[in-house]
């Protein structure tokens, strides 16, 4: 019994635990790679469960522990992923849609999947703290100068 739940528990850590990181991901170009990678890495785990299942249904075996743990990186993967494709369209400065959650192109009026008008609460909040932080960043840096002179 206890076995699924304790996959779903440490599933849902994973997760938070990806999308705390998420947030502070700037370098497009590995996002990008990091996306491909993930879903190479899915579709690997996808053709395992498939696999195991089949095993499973041949012999007598007991798969259950190797389905649940494959299950559980799925779902990790799938966490990660939605993270990385989320921090991609931050870093695009795409519009999300507050009624479907996909991404638009900034400046779109109306969702072009679920025709919501897009109401500009901006998914960039993170970079604009982040941008923040470097004009703070710059001030000391401006009032080390002043002291050297
Ligand atoms: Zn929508």
């Amino acid at each position: 019994m206890g076995i699924l739940e304790d996959v779903l528990l440490n599933a849902r850590t994973a997760v938070d635990t990806v999308g705390k990181k998420a947030g502070k991901v700037i370098d497009m170009s590995k996002l990008t790679l990091s996306a491909a990678d993930i879903k190479s890495e899915l579709s690997k785990k996808y053709e395992m469960l498939g696999r195991i299942t089949f095993e499973a249904q041949t012999t007598d075996k007991d798969y259950s522990k190797s389905t649940a743990d494959i299950v559980a990186k799925i779902i990790n993967l799938k966490a990660e992923l939605e993270s990385v494709n989320e921090a991609i369209a931050n870093g695009k400065s795409r519009s999300k849609c507050s009624e479907c959650g996909s991404y638009n192109d900034k400046g779109a009026i109306f969702c072009n999947k679920c025709g919501t008008r897009i109401v500009v609460k901006d998914v960039n909040a993170d970079e604009e703290i982040a941008e923040e932080d470097a004009v703070d960043l710059v001030e000391d840096n401006l009032d080390d100068d002043d002291m050297g002179i």
